[in-house]
């Protein structure tokens, strides 16, 4: 059971607070064309206001590669951010990050004020974890909030080198319901407990498969991936998205599967075409179906209804990864039907981030769904068991 401080078991009064957002939105010509990131930080941020905090905002954004790069800045940030939070985000702009410039800022603050340092990736040291940066980001700071969960996978000098170097470390809101959801539902779930897994390929989710095998009572395997895992069964897959190399790997699966007594259900049939395009002909074929020039692009409706029936009575459903090409109108009703059935059970529902939760925001679903990650990689790594460094840097309780 992780069980970390947070923003409510510290006093910020008249302290100077950093905190480390997910502020990495994107931008077209200088405007951020979607702000989900700032807004879903505002709690944090509103809370360590209303304490009479010093309040020291930092993030990454994009790739600067270790230098200042102007269309990196993340001065639109703090101009966006002074609207929504309705009172002055003042822009440290400061190429070297903690240089002059934000020392002086800092030094000026009264309590409840907000300030928002530059990219911290225009520093060489953030993304190698070097104590210069780190010490530097927390000369700034009595107490530091980590509250950037895409980056929690990653050891980096502004979510986990500055923990050494402040007294107190905790999380933010956004981090602690990543943490309730992902990590501690996940490990101590109700029952029964269904996964989910889609998306393109068996290699990259290797180890969310192993060790959610240890976990679940049902595990769903769906999108492209399945057909490696209807390979290892016998089946003609045709021009299936394949890995060859994984093939014994999934019938390892399935064995392990069968010794934990856990069900792996795997698709019954497929929606499949000759191409891998939204503008050819496609059909439903069953088990044997399939030709050798076609390739399965979605599950079918039978498979639909299984999965359906299979979450019906769950109590905890953790889902990663679509069940076709859902970008593609012809292939999103595998998706669609998984999303509406999760959408329908009294059950707590999490979406690991990426795909799936771009899927469930674009599908309509996201308002139905218990917890939707924020990260993508760092969600994935929760799912594998891995201990993630920005979470184990902030203090325990
Ligand atoms: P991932 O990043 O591994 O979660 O994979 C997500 C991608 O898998 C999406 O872009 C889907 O279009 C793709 N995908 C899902 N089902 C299939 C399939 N049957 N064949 C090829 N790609 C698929």
């Amino acid at each position: 059971m992780l069980n970390k401080k947070s923003v409510d078991d510290i006093n910020v009064k008249g302290k100077r607070v950093l905190v480390r957002c997910d502020f990495n939105v994107p931008l077209q010509e200088g405007k951020i064309t979607d702000e989900n990131r700032l807004v879903a930080a505002l709690p944090t941020i509103k809370k360590l206001i209303a304490d009479g905090g010093k309040v020291i905002l930092c993030s990454h954004l994009g790739k600067p590669k270790g230098e200042p790069k102007p269309e990196l800045s993340l001065a639109p940030v703090a101009a966006r951010l002074t609207e929504l939070l309705g009172q002055e985000v003042k822009f440290a702009k400061d190429d070297n990050v903690v240089g002059e410039n934000a020392k002086a800022a800092v030094a000026a603050m009264k309590d409840g004020e907000v300030i928002l340092l530059e990219n911290t990736r225009y520093r060489a040291e953030e993304t190698k974890n070097v104590e210069e940066f780190s010490k530097d980001l927390a000369s700034l700071a009595d107490v530091f909030v980590n509250d950037a969960f895409g980056t929690a996978h990653r050891a980096h000098c502004s979510n986990v080198g500055v923990t050494k170097f402040v007294d107190t470390a905790v999380v933010g809101y956004l981090m602690q319901k990543e943490i309730d959801f992902l990590g501690n539902a996940v490990n101590k779930p109700e029952r029964p407990f269904v996964a989910i897994l889609g998306g393109s390929k068996v290699s990259s989710k290797i180890s969310v498969i192993n060790n959610l095998l240890d976990k679940v009572d049902t595990l769903i395997i769906g999108g492209g991936m399945a057909y490696t895992f209807m390979k290892a069964n016998g089946e003609e897959v045709g021009k299936s998205l394949i890995e060859e190399d994984y093939v014994a790997y999934a019938k390892e699966m399935m064995d392990k599967a069968k010794a934990k007594n856990v069900n792996l259900l795997i698709p019954v049939d497929s929606v499949v075409a000759k191409e891998f395009s939204n503008d050819v002909p496609f059909r439903t074929v069953g088990e044997g179906e399939m030709a050798a020039d076609e390739l399965g692009l979605d599950i079918g409706e039978k498979t639909q209804k299984i999965y359906a029936d299979a979450v019906k009575d769950a109590k905890t459903v953790v889902w990663n990864g679509p069940m076709g090409v859902f970008e593609m109108s012809n292939f999103a009703a595998g998706t669609v039907a998984v999303a509406k059935a999760l959408a329908e059970i009294n059950a707590t529902t999490i979406i690991g981030g990426g795909d799936s939760a771009a899927a469930v925001n674009i599908l309509g679903f996201g308002d139905k769904m218990t917890h939707i990650s924020t990260g993508g990689g760092a969600s994935l790594e929760f799912l594998e068991g891995k201990e993630l460094p920005g979470v184990v840097a902030a203090n325990d309780k």
